[in-house]
């Protein structure tokens, strides 16, 4: 494979680059070496890929070498702890795999992780069986919690095999490996995230605040290449979109309503107060008695809130156009304040909701649908995503939401 020179780096290239390749990489070390972010064009065929990958991977290693000896020696050893991670997004799943297989056919052999979801990556037949996306979270958290997954038992032995470390696994890999070695694919690729030097996502991962927050993603220090970023705009805008109809509000409500008759009923059955203990009913998921009273309490100002949300939904005037409108973003704080729902309380409300959730979801032979009391939740957390202004209980309006569009359905 030739070795190319270039900005004082040295590219492994899997075959002889075109000037138009070479130039590309030149550009992408620039940007590296001047901490700058750049945006790269070049017609579709040119290999942008293969020389977005060597160009880094190049960068990096150069980097790595330049540490000076008493750096490193300072730094317990040859642990690089100054390496910076590269993330690598592209739009969908299947493009990432596209950039994996081709990274295989580079001399580069970094560590590396691709970051899915359990949807993706599970592979307990009794999680899986279940449709709903937000059933199969809550029976994995459960599941964890109570060490009842044999996949994610293993997770800890398997993380000490070199092979599995040392390889280049995209999802359809982890997922053979988790099932050929009995170990949870999911957690497997959050072990690796650990120590990988390139994390392959896609964008709504590191675009979405919730999601960047559950996967933990670290931003700083990082190297951050979008591949085909002119789809980032839209990708970025439907992150921070959402519906919420009465619809979603009634369903979150007989949600609650069915904890509340259940808890009552629950509660009768036990011999007394203190023996209950929810574990026996949810897969377990483990309630004591100090928290379900806590979670009635919210569970009776929930009820009010997502009624007070729902009537203001209504009562919202909508023009007849069908074009919908375009408030300032303090439109959305004042529809929640009207439900109680503010930076102050939305934490507690979460919780709540979250916590009936789960618990829902783990009951056996319960049909229920709680998506409507998920996606709130989801909503809430969306909406209060950006931190309030330092000592003020004010949101950040005009950074967080410049401008909220409307639109009646
Ligand atoms: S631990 Fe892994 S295999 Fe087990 S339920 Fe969760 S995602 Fe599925």
């Amino acid at each position: 494979m030739p070795l190319i020179k270039l900005r004082g780096v040295t590219v492994d290239f899997p075959f002889t680059p075109y000037p138009c390749q070479e130039d590309y990489m030149s550009k992408v070390i620039e940007c590296l070496q001047n901490k700058v972010n750049g945006v790269l064009e070049s017609p579709t065929g040119t290999g942008k890929t293969l020389c977005l990958l060597c160009s880094t991977l190049g960068w990096r290693e150069h980097f790595k070498d330049t540490i000076s000896a008493r750096k490193i020696a300072e730094r317990m050893g040859a642990y690089y702890t100054d390496m910076p991670k590269i993330i690598y997004a592209s739009r969908t799943h299947s493009q990432l795999t596209q950039v994996i297989s081709e990274l295989k056919n580079t001399s580069y052999r970094p560590k590396i992780c691709v970051l899915g979801s359990r949807e993706q990556l599970c592979i307990n037949q009794e999680v899986m069986r279940h449709e709903s996306n937000h059933i199969k979270v809550h029976m994995c958290r459960a599941k964890v919690s109570s060490r009842s997954c044999v996949f994610y038992n293993n997770v800890d032995e398997k993380s000490t095999d070199k092979e599995i470390m040392n390889s280049i696994l995209d999802v359809e890999d982890l997922v053979k490996t988790g099932k050929k070695q009995r170990v949870c694919p999911y957690y497997l690729s959050r072990t690796l995230k650990q120590h990988a030097d390139v994390i392959f996502m896609p964008y709504n991962y590191l675009l979405d605040p919730k999601s960047r927050r559950a996967h933990n993603i670290e931003l700083k220090g990082a190297v951050v290449i979008f591949d085909e970023a002119h789809n980032v705009e839209k990708m970025c805008e439907e992150s921070t979109s959402f519906d919420l109809t009465p619809y979603d509000l009634i369903s979150a409500i007989e949600a609650v309503d069915r904890l509340l008759r259940e808890q009552a009923s629950d509660i009768s059955k036990a011999d007394s107060a203190e023996d209950f203990n929810v574990e026996s009913m949810n897969s377990g998921l483990k309630l004591d008695i100090t928290t379900i009273a806590k979670i009635k309490r919210q569970l009776n100002n929930l009820t009010e809130i997502l009624m007070d949300l729902e009537s203001s939904i209504n009562d919202f005037e909508m023009p007849a156009n069908n074009q919908g409108i375009t408030k300032p973003g303090s439109f959305i704080y004042e529809l929640f304040q009207s439900a109680h729902v503010n930076y102050e309380t939305k934490t507690a409300v979460v919780e709540a909701m979250e916590q009936i959730t789960g618990y829902l979801a783990g009951k056996p032979g319960v049909f229920l649908n709680t998506s409507g009391l998920q996606k709130v939740a989801d909503i809430i957390q969306l909406v209060f995503a950006a931190d309030p202004i330092e000592g003020s209980k004010k949101p950040q309006i005009g950074n967080s939401m410049k401008e909220f569009k409307v639109r009646s359905s």
